[in-house]
């Protein structure tokens, strides 16, 4: 049965809508029109969800006895607790979400290096998150989250692209967990954790194979929760040579001793930097088609994303 397709949130401003203060928008084309090749959205502007004009004043983060408040200074109104309010409503529609992009710098949609202004007037700091995605991020921790700009970063969209899809994968083996959904489900992406984060891939093994004391859903929160932690980062070169170097291995016995040189030089000069990751990833799936492993081309590290995206040539 083929999944749906994930549902993702979005900042509106970042798909086109033009909710900005200025009536403007902040349209990403990767996001825009890439990125919805493969989910569907689901826009929100929470400053106009809480009733704020389209244009409107400049609203900040400004830190206030002690606190951090959402403020509109040329007016001095105070928009903190009507966010908090919507955010409170709105968050328990999002379970379906498997993933959101949010919008850089705003002071509700933020993620990170938000500006703050200081109580005192005399500067600012770059350390804030935005209201609402303050709110969203503490309400669903596992959430796949990204800033627009950041997607820019090609290692980062990947990434993102990937937690999004596989994220997708776990929360249906979170709707129905069974001790054969968990097995099957560690079987399909180990060397994905593995190429991420050796010490996670080392845990989850043992876990996933062992007694456990509590429910199965207890198991596969617990799971899914380590998992992620694993993706949170993109995979690095050390991490995609040694998963490399671990096929290398299946094929000891199969390869002409021409095949076992040509693979190991194309991992080398991948390792070193002198090749892009899809030119080593080729050359397994040619040996695999010539000698084929089900355990190896089962895995989601083969194609974790739409080749259509093209996402890993740049790695
Ligand atoms: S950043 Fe968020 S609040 Fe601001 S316009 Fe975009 S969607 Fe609306």
């Amino acid at each position: 049965m083929t999944q749906a397709k994930p549902i993702i949130g979005v900042s509106a401003c970042v798909i086109g809508h033009k909710v900005r203060f200025d009536s403007g928008h902040k349209r990403s084309a990767f996001v825009d029109d890439q990125l919805r090749q493969l989910v569907e959205f689901k826009p929100l502007c929470p400053e106009v969800n809480v009733g704020m004009t389209t244009p409107r004043p400049t609203i900040r983060l400004r830190e206030v006895a002690g606190s951090i408040r959402l403020m509109d200074d040329k007016n001095h109104i105070d928009h903190t607790d009507a966010m908090n309010r919507y955010s409170d409503e709105v968050l328990p529609t999002l379970s379906e979400l498997s993933g959101y992009v949010v919008c850089a710098k705003s002071p509700t949609c933020g993620m990170e290096r938000v500006k703050i202004l200081q109580e005192d007037c005399k500067g600012a700091q770059y350390k804030g998150r935005g209201v609402f995605t303050s709110a969203l991020m503490r309400r669903y921790p596992l959430l796949p989250v990204e800033e627009d700009g950041r997607l820019n970063d090609l290692p980062i969209r990947e990434n993102f692209v990937l937690r999004v899809l596989i994220y997708h994968q776990a929360k249906a083996l979170l709707q129905k967990p069974s001790q054969r959904a968990l097995l099957h489900f560690h079987q399909k992406h180990k060397l994905l954790l593995l190429a991420h984060n050796e010490p996670i891939y080392r845990q989850l093994g043992p876990l996933v194979a062992t007694e456990f004391e509590g429910s199965d859903s207890d198991k596969a929160l617990q799971y899914v929760t380590q998992m992620m932690a694993a993706l949170a980062k993109p995979a690095t070169r050390r991490g995609h040579t040694n998963v490399l170097q671990h096929i290398q291995g299946y094929f000891k016995k199969d390869l002409e001793p021409s095949e076992k040189q040509h693979l190991q030089d194309t991992i080398l000069a991948y390792h070193s930097g002198q090749l892009p990751l899809m030119a080593p990833m080729t050359v397994v799936k040619h040996i695999l088609s010539k000698y084929p492993k089900p355990y190896i081309s089962d895995q989601s590290y083969l194609e974790p994303t739409p080749v259509q995206l093209a996402l890993r040539c740049n790695l």
